[in-house]
């Protein structure tokens, strides 16, 4: 250590490890293992807890994967602030919610249930406290709580340590200020001694911030040793193995000696284990973690849960970011024809297979014609694409409307002899038909025929919680949230098994499903775009192809969406507030809304 560091400032006499193994409390109802805190149940934590408070260490990212114990580390960093090291603490969520959750739910548990912080941060609701849900003051210092997608809440004062927590759940920027974790890191800009620290779960390849963090940092990998032939080696997903069909039995396999661990052998190797840097030391302290290493997950949980997702890249993927730890290589940027040729099976419009319970319409709207899908739906929204059909003709004509409705009310069968109907159907109001397309679906409005406009960005509902009113009309238009849309189905044309999600479309051409079909719902592909350094991306259309059959296919999507949303009354609302919600989940919410 330096002599104008002993100079400035005397260090404190814990590390973080040390603090916690001495003073942490574990509260009941965060934790299932209450009482003191004992780092060598997760060994990993050591080094990760004992970087921040190495005085060499200005920035600590963690790229982990979920239950590996990162939010007990956090806490375990804002109590040592508190206790052996007071300064002022920024701990940044992903929104002001998840931080106030973060606040009564984990941190407030801490303050109460650890003696030694105990009366130093007084209880929120005692008077003239000083301190609120999301401020909390101590001798010496204060923690803030902010949320990234609030810029007001991240414009406070001058803080010494941010704590950064599920940074690749942050939106793009803070409103209109910019990127929420370079807003966050200007504010540590008057301490010499600042720290960063950088958690999260990684999401997508090339777009993940604390993959970029780790990638600038010494990159460290936890090596644990063989407890047969004591090599030491990263826990790696292909080591894992597991008897045909029965991935409850997973055991990890050693590379060197091939001999296999079970949960309480790997366990003691990880107790035994080390980091180890990959690359030069800079002043950023890396560290990766998988559910492999974590102490509260059998292997045979992770390998129940590869085998339960594999089949599906939207569930694969999460499994990866949440399980592995890693980024996901998205390679479904597009899909190839051949690939859609081999959805196709022999079933027509009077011969459906019976899984198919209620179809949906998708109408794009073009000057010289509109274009139809009618898509069936069966449980966990395995698809069948009944019929596709151009309507020629000028909208502004009453006789395209009339082939439309035609259509819309066409009937078809399965094989058991049930009737199908066309249950709900959205239409694109977006073009230079809104008028047509206003009137056509208000006539239909007890059909459920919704006028929609496409709404574009990552993570925007497909179908919206409200609708917006039409200024001149004041009919609704529903606003549908295209971009998450067509990443659902080209996730959904990618599933190589019929099952949830799986899209089947039918052998016979004359349906509508020819190669001008297949054309068009390849025509597009999803591209990354920047904005103010951070990546994000767009679906954007091949030149000179057209797209509308990609367009039908996601608006009948929306169509079912806003069948299993009826329960809901739809409130009209300014459009600049149409309501975000995360995407949905649509595997978690299974066959059961017939
Ligand atoms: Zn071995």
């Amino acid at each position: 250590m330096s002599t104008w560091w002993r100079i400035l400032r005397a260090p404190p006499d814990l590390s973080i490890s040390e603090w916690a193994d001495s003073k942490r409390r574990l509260s009941p109802e965060a934790s299932a293992e209450p009482g003191i805190w004992e780092t060598a149940r997760a060994e990993y934590q050591r080094g990760i807890m004992d970087a921040v408070s190495n005085p060499a260490v200005h920035t600590v990212v963690v790229m982990s994967s979920a239950q590996v114990g990162k939010t007990e580390t956090i806490l375990n960093v804002l109590g040592y602030y508190v206790d052996q090291d007071p300064a002022p603490v920024l701990a940044l969520q992903p929104t002001l919610e998840m931080g106030q959750a973060f606040s009564k739910d984990r941190l407030a548990p801490m303050l109460r249930d650890t003696p030694a912080l105990k009366g130093k941060v007084q209880d929120a609701r005692a008077r003239d406290s000083g301190n609120t849900l999301l401020h909390k003051t101590f001798p010496g210092g204060h923690i803030t709580i902010a949320g990234a997608n609030s810029a007001a809440s991240l414009a406070s004062r001058p803080i010494r340590v941010l704590l950064a927590d599920e940074v690749d759940r942050y939106p793009i920027s803070a409103g209109t200020e910019g990127d929420p974790v370079s807003l966050a890191r200007k504010r540590t800009t008057t301490f010499w001694n600042r720290k960063i620290v950088l958690v999260s779960t990684p999401t997508v390849k090339g777009q993940s911030r604390i993959e970029k963090a780790y990638q600038e940092s010494d990159r460290r990998i936890y090596l644990v040793p063989c407890p047969d032939c004591e090599h030491e080696q990263r826990l790696i997903w292909s080591q894992v193995r597991w008897v045909e069909g029965k991935p409850a039995s997973a055991e990890y396999c050693c590379v060197e000696c091939g001999s296999l661990w079970s949960d309480p052998q790997r366990w003691a190797a990880v107790r035994n284990g080390r980091w180890e840097a990959q690359d030069e030391f800079n002043g950023v302290a890396g560290f990766h973690l998988s559910e492999l290493y974590s102490p509260w997950r059998k292997l045979g949980e992770t390998a129940e849960d590869f085998v339960a997702s594999k089949a599906d890249p939207e569930r694969l993927r999460t499994w990866v970011n949440t399980a592995l730890g890693d980024t996901w290589e998205d390679r479904g940027e597009t899909v190839d024809a051949a690939a859609l040729d081999r959805l196709r099976s022999n079933y027509g419009p009077d011969d459906l297979p019976n899984g198919v319970h209620i179809a949906t319409a998708g109408i794009d709207t073009q000057d010289d014609r509109l274009e139809v899908e009618i898509v069936g739906w069966g449980d966990d929204e395995q698809s069948w694409g009944i019929a596709y059909h151009v309507i020629y003709g000028d909208p502004a004509q009453k006789t395209v409307w009339e082939d439309l409705d035609a259509i819309l009310l066409d009937t078809y069968r399965t094989e058991n002899g049930r009737t199908i109907r066309v249950q709900a159907a959205c239409i694109d109001s977006g073009g230079h038909h809104a008028d047509a397309v206003l009137k056509f679906a208000r006539e239909r409005f007890r059909r459920k025929v919704h006028a929609i406009k496409g709404f574009g960005g990552q993570g925007k509902p497909i179908w919206p919680l409200r609708a917006s009113k039409s200024s001149k009309t004041r009919d609704f238009v529903y606003m549908v949230g295209v971009d998450t849309a067509k990443d659902t189905t080209f996730a959904r044309f990618q599933i190589e098994d019929p099952g949830p999600g799986y899209c089947n479309l039918p052998a016979d051409p004359a349906t509508g499903y020819d190669g001008n079909w297949i054309d068009q719902v390849t025509a597009e592909q999803r591209v990354t775009r920047f904005k103010e350094g951070r990546p994000y991306t767009v679906w954007q259309l091949t030149k000179g192809k057209r797209n509308e059959a990609l367009d039908c296919r996601v608006y009948a999507l929306a169509a079912l969406k806003s069948i299993r949303r009826s329960a809901r009354p739809a409130t009209p609302v300014q459009r600049s507030a149409t309501k975000q919600e995360p995407a949905e989940d649509w595997l978690g919410t299974g066959g059961s809304w017939l």
